[in-house]
């Protein structure tokens, strides 16, 4: 069977699968997170299969943010959400585990859902300039 016809994210943009739709046009679906990290948490997906943010064509990625904008705009007028996490994780080691490119747009009330505090990491700033280099240098 061929990717997109076996992609639970085509499968659910195809409509063969059920989902809590909280949005939809010609190019994206958004819909609830079955595993949800919060009340409200929504995913958006490009109809289009791509794998990822890195993938996803521009006009698409763009159109799929002002989605997650008006998505998280809702869940703070609607739900009284205090804070929204938007995120996107691009491979397994990041934490990927559907391989057709969402937003999690992710609704918190009072308390942190989600954080970076507390990696630790100490880099020094030698280390520090090469890593601007190295980026800055493939853009
Ligand atoms: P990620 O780990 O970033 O790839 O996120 C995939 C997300 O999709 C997870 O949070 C899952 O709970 C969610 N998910 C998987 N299958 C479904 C489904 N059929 N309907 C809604 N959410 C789903
Ligand atoms: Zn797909």
């Amino acid at each position: 069977m061929k990717k997109k016809e076996s992609c639970i994210f085509c499968r659910i943009a195809r409509g063969e699968i059920p989902c809590y739709k909280v949005y939809e046009d010609n190019f994206v679906i958004a819909f609830l997170d079955v595993n949800p990290a919060s009340r409200g948490h929504t995913l958006v997906v490009p109809k289009e299969h791509c794998s990822d943010f890195t993938t996803c064509p521009k006009d698409l990625l763009d159109h799929c943010f002002e989605v997650a904008q008006a998505i998280a705009q809702a869940q703070i007028a609607q739900l009284g959400a205090t804070g929204v996490n938007v995120l996107t994780n691009v491979g397994a080691s990041a934490g990927q585990s559907v391989l057709h490119f969402h937003i999690h747009v992710i609704p918190s009330y009072r308390e942190p859902i989600l954080g970076l505090k507390g990696t630790n990491l100490q880099i020094e700033d030698k280390e520090m300039l090469l890593l601007q280099d190295e980026i800055k240098k493939a853009i």
